[in-house]
C-alpha cells in the first residue's frame, strides 16, 4: 500500500510540475473561469469542441496547489476524444471517488480514464482537497453549461 501511495504521489507532483496542456486555447469554443477562495486556487478551462460535440481539444491556465494543478492536467488528457455527455459523467464518476462517496458502477468505456484518476483518490481524507481536486471539473462543467464563472464556495 505504501508504494501505491508513493506512486501516486509521484504522478501528481510530476503533473503538479510539469502540467500538460497548460496553455490558452485560441480557439476555443467555450471557457470558464472557476476559482477555489479555500485554498487560493484559480484557473480557467478551454475546451474546443467539434460540431459532433466531442472534444477536440482541452487546455487550461491558472495557478493553485499541486492537487488542482494535476487534477486539471490529467482531466485536459483525459476528456479529450470524449463527448461531452461522456466528459461531464467522468466527473460524477470521480467526485464519487474523491468524496469518498464508496464504489461506483463504471462505464467501460470510462474504465481506463477513472482508474488513472485514482491518483487522486487520496484526496477523500482531506475535505478542503476534494475541492482543490475537482475545481478543474468544476469550472469544465460550467463552461459545457455556457457559465463563464465557478467558485467552490
Ligand atoms: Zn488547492
Amino acid at each position: 500500500m505504501d508504494d501505491l501511495r508513493e506512486l501516486y504521489q509521484e504522478v501528481i507532483l510530476d503533473h503538479g510540475k510539469h502540467p500538460r496542456n497548460l496553455r490558452a486555447l485560441a480557439d476555443a469554443t467555450c471557457s470558464a473561469h472557476g476559482r477555489n477562495p479555500l485554498c487560493g486556487d484559480q484557473l480557467t478551462v478551454y475546451l474546443k469542441l467539434d460540431p459532433n460535440g466531442i472534444v477536440e481539444d482541452a487546455a487550461f491556465e491558472g495557478r493553485g496547489c499541486a492537487i488542482s494543478v494535476a487534477s486539471a492536467s490529467l482531466m485536459t488528457e483525459l476528456i479529450r476524444g470524449k463527448t461531452e455527455a461522456q466528459a461531464r459523467l467522468l466527473f460524477e464518476k470521480f467526485h464519487h471517488l474523491a468524496a469518498g462517496e464508496g464504489e461506483d458502477t463504471v462505464p467501460p468505456e470510462l474504465a481506463d480514464e477513472l482508474d488513472r484518476l485514482q491518483v487522486l483518490a487520496g484526496v477523500r481524507q482531506y475535505p478542503v482537497r476534494v475541492k482543490c481536486a475537482t475545481l478543474a471539473w468544476h469550472t469544465m462543467q460550467a463552461a459545457l453549461s455556457g457559465a463563464r464563472e465557478v467558485s467552490t464556495e
